[in-house]
C-alpha cells in the first residue's frame, strides 16, 4: 500500500517510510492510497468472533501487503492483551469502554501496535542506528506511547507534556519508566509540544544530527489500529440485537481516534452516523455549523486529553470526505460542553445509572443523551478510566473511586524529567547534545 499526502506536495510513500517519517515532507498526513471494503462474509459473522480476530482481519486489509500476514498476527496479538467490552449504561447508551489496556487508555493500542511495527521494520533493515521518537502529549498520549515502547530495542522515546497540565497520575505514568523513555517537561501548553515535536522533523541538522520519528496520533501506525475498537463495538451490539441503528460517539481531541471509526465506516462498517463530541475546545463544532476551519490557542478543561484548538487529523478527515463540508456535517455531527455541563453530566449519569463517567467521556455520553433520535442506539467511547482523573472525579462525585493496581504502581515510582522552555532552540540543543 502506498501513502500519500493530505498536503499534495510530497512523493507518495510505504507503510516503512510513513511509519518512520509520521509527517510527509511538505507537513501533510500520510493516508492510504486505497481503503479495502472488507467482504459482507466477515460482517455477518463478526458476532461470533473475538476483538483479536476481528482485528487481525481489519489490520490485514491495512497492513497485509507491507508485513509478512504471521509477524502481522503477532503484532495484533501482543497488542491486543486485553477487552474492550460495551456495558450497558441506560435503555439505549451504551459505553465502549477502551480504558482496559496498560496504561488505562485507549491510545495504548496505537502506541504498543506501533512499537512492534517499528520494530519490525528496524529488524528486517537490520541497521543498528538509534530510532528517535518524538511524541507531544497532553496526558494520555505519553503515558500510552511510554509504556508501549518501553524496553524496545532500538529505539529510545521522548515524551514531551506541558507543566502543571497533566493530571499526577497521567505525569506518574511517563516520568517514572526510565530505560528508553526521557520525560520533557516543557514550560508551556500543549500546543507549544506539538510545535517543539513539529520543527524538530523539519529542522535539516537536526535530522542529520539523528534518526527522528513521531508517534502521535498522526502517525498511521498509531491512529489506524484504533479502527479496531469500532468494529469490535458493532460485534457486540450485534450480537445484542442493536446494531440497527447504530450511532458511534467519540469525544475528541485532535481526531485520530474519530478518524479511525471513518476509517472503519469506509472499509463498509455499518454505523448510521458519528457524533464528535468536544469539550470547550469546539473548533470542529464551527466547522460543522460554519464550514468554515478556524483554529484557535486550545482552552484549559476538566477533559484535558481533549484540550486542543487545532486538530491534527482535520486535515484526514477533510481529505477522506474531498473537502466537502456537506458530506462531513451530514455524517458526523458535533457537540460541545463547558465544564460545568461536564460536572452536571458525571453527577446526573452517576445517580440515575450508578455509572461512573470520567470527564471525557461525560462529554461522549451526554452528546448522546442530547442527540439520539427514535430508534437509534448509542455507543459511546469511554476514553479514560476514572481513576485515571480521580481527583477531579471524587470531587465531583462525592466518592472515592478505587485505584485499579497497575495504575498504583506507577505512583510508587521516582519522578524524572528533563526541564524545557517553549523556544525550538533550546528543545534544539539539547537533542543536539544527546
Ligand atoms: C487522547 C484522548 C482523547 C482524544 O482522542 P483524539 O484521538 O485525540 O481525538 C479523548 N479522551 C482521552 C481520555 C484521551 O486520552
Amino acid at each position: 500500500m502506498k501513502y500519500y499526502s493530505t498536503n499534495g506536495n510530497a512523493p507518495v510513500a510505504d507503510l516503512h517510510k510513513a511509519v518512520v517519517k509520521g509527517l510527509a515532507e511538505d507537513r501533510g498526513l500520510y493516508m492510504p492510497q486505497q481503503i479495502k471494503h472488507l467482504p459482507k462474509a466477515f460482517f455477518d459473522n463478526i458476532h461470533d468472533m473475538e476483538f483479536q480476530d476481528i482485528a487481525y482481519n481489519v489490520a490485514s486489509a491495512f497492513f497485509g501487503e507491507d508485513i509478512d500476514l504471521d509477524a502481522l498476527q503477532d503484532i495484533v496479538y501482543d497488542t491486543l492483551r486485553f477487552d474492550c467490552p460495551v456495558v450497558e449504561v441506560s435503555d439505549s447508551i451504551y459505553a465502549l469502554e477502551l480504558f482496559h489496556g496498560p496504561t488505562l487508555a485507549f491510545k495504548d493500542v496505537g502506541a504498543r501496535f506501533m512499537a512492534r511495527l517499528l520494530q519490525y521494520f528496524i529488524r528486517m533493515e537490520g541497521k543498528s542506528d538509534l530510532v528517535n521518537v518524538l511524541v507531544a502529549t497532553s496526558g494520555d498520549t505519553g503515558s500510552a506511547v511510554a509504556n508501549g515502547f518501553l524496553g524496545v530495542e532500538g529505539i529510545h522515546v521522548y515524551v514531551l507534556y506541558p507543566k502543571g497540565k497533566v493530571s499526577p497520575i497521567q505525569e506518574c505514568q511517563f516520568t517514572t519508566l526510565g530505560q528508553n523513555i526521557t520525560a520533557v517537561e516543557v514550560d508551556g501548553v500543549f500546543d507549544d509540544c506539538q510545535r517543539l515535536v513539529k520543527s524538530a522533523f523539519m529542522d535539516d541538522e537536526l535530522n542529520k544530527h539523528m534518526k527522528l520519528t513521531s508517534a502521535n496520533s498522526i502517525n498511521v501506525a498509531r491512529f489506524l489500529p484504533q479502527a479496531f475498537y469500532y468494529f469490535n463495538a458493532y460485534a457486540r451490539m450485534k450480537a445484542l440485537g442493536k446494531a440497527g441503528e447504530l450511532v458511534v460517539c467519540v469525544p475528541s481531541g485532535n481526531f485520530g481516534n474519530i478518524c479511525a471509526a471513518l476509517f472503519g465506516h469506509e472499509m463498509g462498517l455499518p454505523v448510521k452516523r458519528f457524533i464528535a463530541a468536544n469539550n470547550a475546545n469546539d473548533v470542529f463544532y464551527n466547522y460543522l455549523q460554519t464550514g468554515q476551519y478556524e483554529p484557535k490557542p486550545s482552552v484549559q478543561t476538566l477533559a484535558n486529553a481533549m484540550d486542543v484548538g487545532d486538530p491534527s487529523n482535520f486535515a484526514r478527515i477533510y481529505d477522506l470526505y474531498k473537502g466537502s463540508h456537506e458530506r462531513i456535517s451530514s455524517l458526523i455531527s458535533g457537540a460541545t460542553y463547558t465544564d460545568d455541563q461536564i460536572r452536571q453530566t458525571m453527577r446526573q449519569c452517576y445517580e440515575a445509572t450508578g455509572y461512573v463517567l470520567d470527564p471525557h467521556g461525560a462529554c461522549g455520553y451526554q452528546a448522546l443523551a442530547d442527540g439520539l433520535q427514535e430508534g437509534e442506539v448509542g455507543v459511546f467511547c469511554e476514553t479514560a478510566h476514572p481513576a485515571k482523573f480521580k481527583e477531579k472525579v471524587d470531587d465531583i462525585l462525592g466518592i472515592d473511586v478505587e485505584i485499579p493496581e497497575r495504575l498504583a504502581a506507577f505512583m510508587r515510582g521516582e519522578k524524572q524529567s528533563v526541564p524545557m522552555t517553549k523556544e525550538f532552540g533550546d528543545f534544539k540543543q539539547y537533542l543536539l547534545q544527546q
